[in-house]
Formats: structure tokens, C-alpha cells, sequence
């Protein structure tokens, strides 16, 4: 096969169960946070994406595309991508269009998959594990709620753990942050794998880097793995001098979308380990692209996926092609993620995720489950009739 004609690209917004962000504007049951894309073909085969923006400005953003990727290959996911960035440059590199081209990106990766009968990982270039451990990205809480939370997903099987936003840091209370993170790390277990999430990107956020420095002292104590967008998100110089000073391993990125906006923050030093979120950043042929970068500058990636389970998907097969890439985020409790497919991901006896071995992203969504969370769920699995 030489070809394969992109026929139509549609979306369908997720809305109703979007899970609390612990934003300081709380994301409410009408609003939109998250959309799933679907790219059809002139042979019937449908590849799947995700993409983390409002599920109404990507259908907007599909608009604006259309004349860029009607009729064009679907077995080339990378040359395509490049094509809708190359090409909308003077909308602003990033934003909307940028998380739009994800989706697409992941869905052109999924369809080459299906049609060589390989699993995208494989495609990436090789696969460096099978299975790997998942992380449970849960929001901070006050200390019992929070203790309760962590206990709750324990018993589930997760050996590893990320806190965030909500009130740490937000509280202007350097003990009720301490005292929550010492709540997370009694019921975690002291072998389990323990994060900690500023969220500093939210806004207004109210501290610096002197309250960076003293919060990843605290959080040493507690053995934290990792500490996550401490500062505000264009503080480029602060990040680099904390990550110089603070024991604790600075992840961050999130925020950050198109390869090369990465560049500086890379090769200046500001992270440890740099979060890409595959749903946003430009797909998987970008992620690819940065986590292969960052290792070059000895960073690790661990790509952010605060999505769907369609996201998740995508951030495993990455995890697969990586080799430094050993674990994935999964939030704990989201239906987007548990409730959206036909057989949902399970976590094995020591709380490890397989990666999918099937064609492409190798999961499949129901069309039950998805009529609970968008209004029309058929547009993912047959073009609808345009006149
Ligand atoms: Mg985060």
C-alpha cells in the first residue's frame, strides 16, 4: 500500500466528568477541557488521537485545517504534522492549532500502525520495555482527605504517586504543605515512588524562588522524587539556578508546546526531567523528537498526561521507544481515562501497565461508554454525511 486518503478529520469534546484541576478558576461539568479526534480514510480505517484544549475550538481548528490535510497521505504522520505547523505559522506556533495538530499526529500514527500491523512503539524506532509503571497524579488535599486518597489508590495496586495543586502553596502555609506531604508519604508506604506538583503554572501564583528553594528542602525529607513546576512558567533563570541549588530532582514543561521551545529550557539546564504532554506539544512525531533531545542533554522524559485514555495510550508507546522513559502519569479516578474504553487499562500484580501489543495504539473505544461524555460519539467511528 502507497497510499491512503485522509477523507475527514472530526472531534468529539468530552465534557460532564472532566476531573477537578485544583485550578483557581475550578473547571465546571459544562466546560470542555479535553477532545478525541478521529482521521478517516478512503479504505476504512480510523485512527484515534486525543487532545488536551476546549473540544469546540478544536473543531474550529479543523476547520481552519481542512484544506491542509484533505486528501492527503495518512501513512505519513510526521510529514503531514510538519505540513499543518510549516504552514499555519502566522496563527501563532503554538495554542489551539498546535494542540489540534496533536491529535491529528496521534491518530496518523495509530492508522500506520493498523495498516503494517505493527504497534506504534515499534514503529518509534524499537522497543525498550513491555510494561511500564504508571504513576498516580492525584490533586493535593488537606492532610486526612489526602491520606484517605492515597490509601484508597494503594489498595487499587499503584506503587507510585504524584500530589498536586489544590492547596500546596496556595495556602500561603508552609506547614499545611508539609503536613500534607507527610500525610501522602505515611499512607504511601516508604517504598513507594512519591512526587510532588506546585502547579505553579495556575494563576497568579504567588511565590518565588526563595519559597521554591525551602519547599524542595522540605520535600527532601520526605524522599519526593521529583518537584514539579515549583516556579512560575516563563521563570527560565529561576528554574535553572533552583535546579542547581535543590537536591530534589526539577521536572516541568507541561506548558510548553512545538519542539522547539524546548531548546532553550534544555539546553540552559532547567530541568531534570522535562514533561512534554503528547496531547498538546504537536503529537507524538514532536514528542518523539524532544524526549530524544533531552536525552542528549542527559534529561529524562516523562511526558505529561493529564488526558485521556487515548493520551495514555500514546504516552505508553513513547515509553516503549524511550529508553530512559520508565514510567507514565494515569490519574487516579478519571472516567475519560477508565470509562472510555472497550477493555480499559488493568494494572498487573505489581502495579505495572502493559504496553498495548496490538496495531497501532492498540486500544479501541466504546461507543456506549463515549455517549456518556459527548454528544455525538458516532463522528469517531464513521465520517458523517456532509452535503
Ligand atoms: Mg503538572
Amino acid at each position: 500500500m502507497q497510499r491512503l486518503k485522509i477523507t475527514s478529520i472530526e472531534a468529539a469534546p468530552l465534557f460532564g466528568e472532566s476531573p477537578k484541576g485544583g485550578w483557581s478558576t475550578e473547571i465546571k461539568p459544562d466546560d470542555s477541557i479535553h477532545a478525541l479526534i478521529a482521521v478517516h480514510t478512503d479504505a476504512g480505517i480510523t485512527g484515534l488521537g486525543s487532545v488536551f484544549t476546549d473540544g469546540r475550538m478544536v473543531q474550529a481548528a479543523l476547520q481552519v485545517l481542512r484544506p491542509l490535510f484533505d486528501g492527503e497521505n495518512a501513512l505519513e504522520p510526521e510529514r503531514v504534522a510538519e505540513k499543518l505547523h510549516q504552514n499555519t505559522f502566522w496563527m501563532g506556533r503554538g495554542g489551539v492549532i498546535t494542540h489540534t495538530i496533536s491529535g491529528i499526529d496521534i491518530a496518523l500514527w495509530d492508522i500506520l500502525g493498523k495498516v503494517t500491523h505493527q504497534p506504534v512503539g515499534r514503529l518509534l524506532g524499537g522497543t525498550y520495555r513491555h510494561r511500564v509503571q504508571p504513576y498516580c497524579s492525584l490533586l493535593m488535599e488537606e492532610p486526612q482527605q489526602m491520606a484517605d486518597t492515597v490509601a484508597a489508590f494503594r489498595a487499587r495496586g499503584f506503587r507510585a504517586f504524584k500530589i498536586g495543586w489544590g492547596p500546596f502553596g496556595r495556602a500561603l502555609d508552609p506547614k499545611l504543605d508539609e503536613t500534607i506531604v507527610r500525610a501522602a508519604r505515611e499512607a504511601a508506604g516508604d517504598t513507594a515512588k512519591l512526587f510532588v506538583d506546585a502547579g505553579a503554572s495556575d494563576a497568579y501564583w504567588p511565590h518565588g524562588l526563595k519559597w521554591a528553594l525551602r519547599t524542595a528542602q522540605m520535600l527532601d525529607d520526605f524522599d519526593v522524587g521529583w518537584f514539579e513546576e515549583p516556579l512560575r512558567p516563563d521563570a527560565l533563570d529561576d528554574y535553572c539556578a533552583l535546579r542547581l541549588q535543590s537536591r530534589v530532582p526539577i521536572a516541568g514543561g507541561e506548558v510548553l508546546t512545538r519542539r522547539q521551545s524546548f531548546l532553550p529550557w534544555l539546553s540552559r539546564g532547567a530541568f531534570d526531567i522535562v514533561q512534554p504532554d503528547v496531547t498538546k506539544v504537536g503529537g507524538i512525531s514532536e514528542q518523539r523528537r524532544i524526549a530524544w533531545l533531552a536525552d542528549e542533554f542527559g534529561v529524562k522524559y516523562i511526558g505529561h498526561g493529564w488526558n485521556t485514555a487515548l493520551g495514555l495510550a500514546a504516552d505508553l508507546h513513547l515509553a516503549a521507544a524511550m529508553p530512559q522513559t520508565d514510567l507514565v502519569e494515569f490519574i487516579g479516578g478519571s472516567p475519560y481515562v477508565d470509562g472510555i474504553l472497550s477493555e480499559p487499562f488493568m494494572l498487573d500484580d505489581e502495579g505495572y501497565l502493559a504496553i498495548p501489543d496490538g496495531p497501532g495504539l492498540g486500544v479501541q473505544l466504546d461507543p456506549a461508554k463515549l455517549a456518556r461524555f459527548t454528544p455525538n460519539p458516532e463522528v469517531l467511528f464513521a465520517p458523517p454525511k456532509r452535503r
